[in-house]
């Protein structure tokens, strides 16, 4: 269980467990590890030709801590009740972490001699910005998970709208991330008069104040606008959502979950989260510091993000000093290219007629390490249809995370599937 301190996730636990389910001939195992106790597993099936296009399979073996007040099973004990796993983790994403592993076994025994590399990296830290998994690996060891194409997380369960046939969302874009803290002085000074004084606290309330009416705009990038149209929607309901400008007003009028979902993947995204300041009750406030999550379109940079901080925060931006800032792009791969193509054969038959529909993920995983480095990034899986696509994201860090073992099994066949004829 990964709290976000280095102490925690005691990952090589499961990367030891993995590997002893995972060795057989012609495979080679390593782990790593930035620090002990926080291993992160690459298992690789050498091709026999060097130019074939290699594939990675990654997936995290750490999950977000569980209240289990608000569990009606024990968050920790994997209870299989009527073909369901209980449990944190069953969609995030040990439900992958595990069939991937069990498809890899079965190639494995099958003696599957690849033209191209498969790569399995069960991996540290991801639900901590991976600093001690992913960006750790692509640092330090990045031979070992060398790849040209990678497959993880967020994707695979069914639209719940659109007629016809089953949608299948595949993440091909996520957005970047452009967080800031920033501090605001003050003068410190006796709060028993506080008349024109100059408080830090004050500063801090406005400044979030102003964050908080700021309205970015709507913009609709590539992906966005080929969501919208693989999703079975009506034509006016596509006209709206593929429209910078009727899109703001429409959003009012969506179901709350979906509008929030609309509104990420069409703007810049801006949230004051965390609000520090000030020393003792009787005391001027000499100092506050402003955390903002701030989550970027493809195609926009920090210089546009400090642009867009300005505009929103005005006069009071001169006195905001930057103490820590997080500049990592958005990233996107193209859905032109041969893998594509395999994992839509693929679902198509394990789930009848289904469709794949690409689309933008408004928060991040593992693969925004590697597109950086050419490497082509898709997020998928499959889901029955007892986890449609809002379900499935419900449950991410949520209370009752479950899972069936339909799902499992679907998943289990696309990853072997996908393999045996993408690098056959
Ligand atoms: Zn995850």
């Amino acid at each position: 269980m990964n709290d976000g301190t280095p102490e925690s996730g005691h990952e090589s636990r499961s990367a030891e467990l993995l590997e002893d389910y995972l060795h057989g001939p012609g495979v080679s195992l390593r782990r790593f590890a930035s620090v002990p106790d926080r291993e992160s597993l690459v298992v690789r099936l050498e091709g026999s030709d060097p130019k074939a296009p290699s594939l990675l399979l990654l997936a995290h073996t750490d999950v977000v801590p569980a209240n289990p007040d608000g569990w009606t099973r024990d968050p920790f004990a994997a209870e299989l009740v009527d073909g369901i796993v209980w449990g944190r983790g069953a969609v995030d994403m040990l439900n992958l972490t595990a069939s991937m592993a069990v498809a890899l076994k079965r190639l494995v025994m099958s003696e599957f001699r690849p033209r191209g590399t498969l790569v399995y990296a069960a991996v540290a830290d991801e639900e901590a910005a991976g600093v001690h998994g992913v960006e750790w690996l692509v640092e330090h060891e990045r031979e070992a998970i060398a790849t040209d194409y990678v497959i993880t997380e967020c994707g695979g369960a069914r639209l719940p709208f659109g007629r016809g046939a089953p949608r299948l969302p595949i993440m091909v874009a996520e957005k970047g991330g452009a967080g800031l803290h920033i501090r605001v002085g003050g003068s410190p000074a006796h709060a028993s008069m506080p008349f024109g004084s100059d408080n830090a606290v004050v500063k801090a309330a406005e400044v979030v104040h102003r964050l908080a009416i700021h309205r970015t705009p709507a913009r609709i990038h590539e992906v966005w606008r080929r969501f919208v149209d693989g999703a079975g929607l009506s034509w006016p309901t596509r006209r709206v959502l593929t429209s910078a400008r009727l899109i703001d007003r429409a959003l009012p009028t969506l179901a709350p979950g979906v509008a929030r979902f609309v509104h990420a993947c069409t703007h810049t995204t801006v949230a004051p989260t965390v609000l520090r300041g000030g020393v003792k009750i009787n005391v001027i406030a000499d100092t506050a510091e402003v955390q903002i999550d701030i989550r970027t379109l493809p195609g926009e940079s920090r210089e546009d993000v400090h642009r867009m901080l300005a505009k929103a925060i005005g006069d009071l931006w001169s006195e905001c000093e930057i103490v820590r800032e997080i500049d990592r792009p958005a990233t996107v791969s193209s859905v032109e290219t041969p893998l594509y193509d395999v994992i839509a054969e693929v679902s198509a038959k394990l789930v009848p007629q289904a469709r794949l529909v690409p689309y933008i993920f408004p928060a991040a995983t593992d693969a925004r390490f590697l597109r950086p480095l050419g490497v082509v990034g898709y997020g998928f899986g499959l889901m029955s249809e007892r986890i449609p696509f809002d379900r499935f994201f419900s449950m991410f860090h949520g209370n009752d995370e479950h899972v069936d073992v339909e799902s499992l099994r679907l998943s289990t066949e696309l990853w072997e599937q996908v393999a045996r004829r993408f690098l056959a």
